[in-house]
C-alpha cells in the first residue's frame, strides 16, 4: 500500500488516520506542563497516526523540539501494543542515549531498565527483554543486527540524529531497509536474503511470533535538509515539526580567513576573552561555549576560573558568581546531570562543550553562544597513514546549529570567533564520517553481517573505494579475512569484541600466544575508558599531580603506564581515597574495572584462552597474571602493527606501511571483496615501500610517558631533540598544530 507516499504528511487526513479506540492503551497519567510546552506536543496525534500508517517516515525538527524524548513515548502511549510493542531509538553518542533514557524514565516515573524505558550502550546496559523503549547507540544496535538481522526484537526503529551521519547510523540505514523488506516478504525464506553468509544462515530464527509483523522505521533529523533520507526509503513522507526560534544576533571577528582558523594553535584564549566580555558587558543569561576537545575544555575552565577570581579580588565580591561546567562525550554520568540543573540566582552558568551540544544534548537556558568554529573529528589521514582526531573548521550548517542554541528560550547572541569571510569559505555541510574515517571496523562489521561485497552495500553515500580497499588490506593483515575477502575464524572472534579490531586482535594474541591476557585486557579497558589522570584546578597542585603521575611512568610506554596505574589501584584494594591521593579519576578506574571484566568474560565465552591452559591447567585462576612487558608489547604489536612508526634522525616519526599504501591504493580500482588485490607479495612491497618524504611527521604526545621531560615544560620543542627511541607503536594520532601520537609504546623493549 503506497497510497499517500507522496503527501507531505503534516497533518494526515484525520478520518483515515484515527485509530480504533478500543485497541488503544489505557490512558496514561497526566503529562507534565514541561512536556506539553514542547513544540512537538501539538503534533502528538498526527505523528502517531503517521507512524502507524507509513512503514517509513522522516521527522525533521529543530533541536530541543522534543523529538528524541517525546516521539517514542507517543508511540507506546497512543498506538496499540499489539503492533508497537517495542521501540528502539538510536543515538550516535552514548552520553545522549543515557541522557534521553534517564529523562524519559524521570518523565514517566519509572525505573531505568524497567518495563517502560532503558538503554544499551557499549559496556553498559539497563534493559529488560520486554522494555518498551530502548535507547541504544547506533553501534550497539549494529552489533545486535549480527544476531537478529531482521530486527525481530523491535516493531519500530527510530534512527535519531541522522543528520550527524555517523558511520554506524549510515550502515543502519542499509540494514534497516533490508530488515523491513525481509519482514514484508514473510518470515520463512527471507532470512537468507538479509544474511547471505551460508555458514550462519542456519542459526537464524526461522519463525517467531513477532516476525510476521512489519518493521516500521522513523528517521529523525535536526535539519530540514532531509531529501536524501526520504529518497533512500522510497520517497517516504516527511513530517516537519516547526520550531520556535527567537532572533539571534551574530557577532563576528573583524579579520582572519579560514586558513587562519584552521591553523590557529588554540581557541582557548579567544574563547575565554569572549566569556569575560559576556560576563562584564552583556545582559544576564547562561553561556554555551563550543570548543574542539576535552583538553581545550579543561584549560578554558581553569583560565576562566582564574580570570574571574582575579576580577573578584580587584573589583570587590559584589561581582556575580559563575558556574563552570564541562560537557563532552566521556564525561561521567553524574557530572552530565549538572548541565540540566537550574542555575542558582546571581550566578552565570558557562557550559564548555564539544559539538555534542550542537544537536544531541540540549542545554537549557542558554542566551549566549561562543563558537570557536572548530571541531575534533575522526579522519583517516593519508599524510600520516593513520586514523587521527583532527581539529578542523566546522561547516556552515554546523555554525547555524550552534548559533541556534542561543535562541531557544529568548532572543540571544552568538560570538563567532572567526570572520564573516572565514564563514563564507566553510563547506556548506559536514562530510559524512563514512567518507573520511578509516573503515576497518566498518568493513569487519559488514563482513560479520554476511555482506560479502562491501563496495556494493546500500550506502546512503558510498565510501571512497580506496578506503574500503585499505581497510580490507588491513583486515587481511590482521588475519581477520582471507584472500577472498571471507571472514576467518579469528575475524569472527575479533568482531565479537566491543573495541577496535586492532585491540581485539591484541587481546586474542595475548591469550593464545603470549600468555598475558590479564594485562592486555587491563590495558584495553583503560584505553577504552576516560583518561584516568586528573589535572587539578589549582595551579599550585598541578606540579604535585605531575610528580605523582610520573611515578607510574613505565619505560616501555603509555600502555604499560596505564597497566601500572590499574595494578597499583588494585593493590590498594580499589580504593577511592587512593585515587584521590594520586590525582586519578576514580570513576575512570571503576569503569575500567568493569570493562576489563567484560572483556575477560567475552574471552572465556569465545574460548579465547591460553593454548596450554585447556588441558594442563585446572586451577581456579584461568589466566596467569603475566606482567612481562616484552610479552605485553609483543601482543599489542600483533594488533597495532599498522601503527608502527620509525624515527627519522631529524624530522620526527613516520609510519612505513600506510604511508606507502595510501596513495598507491587510490589508483587500484579493484573491488575490496572481489579479486585478489591483497596478495601477500604486493603487500610486502607496500610494507617496505617508497620514500616517506612527502608525509607528515609524527611526534610523541607531550603527555605521553615517553615524551622527554628534562628540557622544558613547553612540550613543543625541536623534533630532533624529542626522543631517542627508534621504533614505536601508537594507539592513535591527534592533529592540531602538529601530529601527536598517543598511547605510545616502545618496540624492542627488553628488561
Ligand atoms: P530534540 O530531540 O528534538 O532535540 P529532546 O527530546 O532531546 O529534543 O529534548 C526536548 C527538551 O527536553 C529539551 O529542550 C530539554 O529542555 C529537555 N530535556 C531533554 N533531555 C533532558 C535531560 N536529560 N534533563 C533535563 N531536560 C532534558
Ligand atoms: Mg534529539
Amino acid at each position: 500500500d503506497t497510497a499517500g507516499m507522496d503527501a507531505a504528511c503534516a497533518p494526515l487526513d484525520s478520518t483515515s488516520a484515527r485509530l480504533d479506540p478500543s485497541r488503544a492503551r489505557p490512558p496514561q497519567p497526566p503529562m507534565s506542563a514541561a512536556r506539553r510546552a514542547l513544540p512537538i506536543f501539538e503534533y502528538m496525534h498526527d505523528l502517531a497516526d503517521a507512524i502507524a500508517h507509513h512503514p517509513f517516515l522522516v521527522v525533521a525538527g529543530d533541536t530541543g523540539s522534543g523529538k528524541t524524548t517525546q516521539l517514542p513515548q507517543y508511540v507506546v502511549d497512543l498506538l496499540p501494543a499489539t503492533d508497537f510493542a517495542r521501540v528502539v531509538v538510536t543515538q550516535p553518542r552514548r552520553i545522549a542515549a543515557i541522557a534521553a533514557a534517564s529523562r524519559v524514565a524521570a518523565e514517566r516515573s519509572s525505573p531505568l531498565g524497567g518495563p517502560d524505558v532503558g538503554f544499551a550502550v557499549r559496556f553498559e546496559r539497563r534493559l529488560a527483554p520486554d522494555t518498551r523503549i530502548a535507547y541504544m547507540t547506533d553501534g550497539a544496535l549494529l552489533r545486535m543486527c549480527v544476531r537478529d538481522p531482521r530486527l525481530d526484537a523491535f516493531d519500530l526503529v527510530v534512527l535519531d540524529e541522522a543528520h550527524e551521519r555517523s558511520v554506524d547510523t549510515d550502515l543502519l540505514f542499509g540494514l534497516v531497509r533490508r530488515a523491513a523488506a525481509a519482514r514484508q516478504s514473510g518470515p520463512a525464506d527471507s532470512a537468507s536474503r538479509v544474511h547471505s553468509a551460508s555458514d550462519t544462515a542456519n542459526d537464524l530464527p526461522r519463525t517467531s511470533s513477532r516476525s510476521r509483523r512489519p518493521l516500521h522505521v522513523v528517521v529523525m533529523s535536526a535539519t530540514l535538509d532531509v531529501d536524501k533520507f526520504s529518497d533512500f526509503f522510497g520517497s517516504c513522507p516527511v513530517f516537519s515539526v516547526p520550531g520556535r526560534m527567537f532572533d539571534v544576533d551574530i557577532m563576528w571577528q573583524p579579520k582572519g580567513n579560514l586558513a587562519h582558523l584552521a591553523s590557529s594553535r588554540s581557541a582557548v584564549p579567544r574563547a575565554v576573552s569572549a566569556c569575560m566580555h559576556i560576563f562584564t558587558q552583556e545582559q544576564p543569561g547562561d553561556v554555551l561555549v563550543f570548543l574542539p576537545g576535552q583538553n581545550d575544555i579543561e584549560a578554558a575552565i581553569r583560565d576562566l576560573a582564574d580570570r574571574h577570581a582575579a576580577l573578584r579580588s580587584t573589583s570587590g565580591a559584589q561581582q556575580p558568581r559563575i558556574a563552570l561546567l564541562p560537557l563532552y562525550s566521556t564525561l561521567p554520568t553524574h557530572e552530565q546531570r549538572q548541565i540540566f540543573e537550574p542555575t542558582p540566582r546571581d550566578t552565570r552558568k558557562f557550559v564548555f562543550a564539544t559539538n555534542i551540544a550542537q544537536t544531541s544534548v540540549t542545554v537549557p537556558g542558554i542566551r549566549f553562544v561562543v563558537d570557536a568554529g572548530l571541531a575534533k573529528v575522526k579522519a583517516f589521514d593519508p599524510r600520516t597513514g593513520a586514523d587521527a582526531l583532527v581539529v578542523t573548521p566546522i561547516s556552515q550548517a554546523d555554525a547555524a546549529q550552534r548559533a541556534g542554541r542561543a535562541g531557544r528560550t529568548a532572543s540571544g547572541r552568538v560570538f563567532r570567533l572567526y570572520s564573516r569571510q572565514a564563514f563564507e569559505s566553510m563547506s556548506a555541510h559536514p562530510i559524512p564520517e563514512i567518507q573520511r574515517a578509516s573503515l576497518i571496523a566498518t568493513v569487519l562489521a559488514l563482513k560479520r553481517l554476511g555482506v560479502r561485497d562491501v563496495l556494493h552495500f546500500d550506502f546512503l553515500d558510498p565510501p571512497d573505494p580506496a578506503l574500503v580497499v585499505a581497510a580490507s588490506v588491513h583486515l587481511y593483515l590482521l588475519g581477520a579475512i582471507d584472500e577472498d575477502g571471507r571472514l576467518t575464524p579469528l575475524g569472527a572472534q575479533i568482531a565479537e569484541f566491543p573495541c577496535s579490531p586492532s585491540l581485539a586482535c591484541a587481546l586474542v594474541a595475548a591469550a593464545t600466544e603470549f600468555d598475558c591476557l590479564d594485562a592486555v585486557a587491563t590495558i584495553a579497558a583503560m584505553i577504552s575508558c576516560e583518561d584516568p589522570f586528573a589535572v587539578p584546578r589549582s595551579r599550585g597542585k598541578q606540579a604535585e599531580a605531575e610528580k605523582l603521575h610520573a611515578s607510574f611512568h613505565h619505560p616501555a610506554g603509555d600502555p604499560l603506564t596505564l597497566l601500572a596505574v590499574y595494578t597499583r589501584w588494585a593493590k590498594a584494594e580499589y580504593s577511592k581515597q587512593w585515587c584521590h591521593d594520586h590525582f586519578l579519576h576514580y570513576r575512570a578506574l571503576k569503569s575500567a574495572r568493569s570493562v576489563r571484566d567484560q572483556l575477560l568474560d567475552i574471552c572465556s565465552r569465545l574460548r579465547v584462552t591460553p593454548a596450554a591452559a585447556s588441558n594442563s591447567r585446572s586451577d581456579a585462576r584461568p589466566y596467569p597474571a603475566s606482567q612481562n612487558p616484552a610479552k605485553i608489547v609483543a601482543a599489542l604489536c600483533r594488533g597495532l602493527f599498522m601503527n608502527a612508526a620509525r624515527r627519522h634522525p631529524v624530522r620526527g616519526y613516520f609510519t612505513p606501511y600506510l604511508a606507502a599504501t595510501a596513495p598507491a591504493s587510490r589508483s587500484s580500482g579493484t573491488s575490496a571483496s572481489g579479486g585478489k588485490s591483497s596478495s601477500a607479495a604486493s603487500l610486502g612491497s607496500h610494507l617496505y615501500g617508497p620514500t616517506t618524504a612527502s608525509l607528515m611527521p609524527l611526534h610523541i604526545h607531550p603527555q605521553s610517558s615517553l615524551a622527554p621531560r628534562a628540557s622544558a615544560a613547553d612540550g613543543s620543542g625541536d623534533p630532533a631533540a624529542e626522543s631517542d627511541i627508534d621504533w614505536v607503536v601508537f594507539g592513535d594520532v591527534q592533529i592540531a598544530a602538529k601530529a601527536h601520537m598517543r598511547g605510545v609504546c616502545r618496540i624492542g623493549f627488553s628488561m
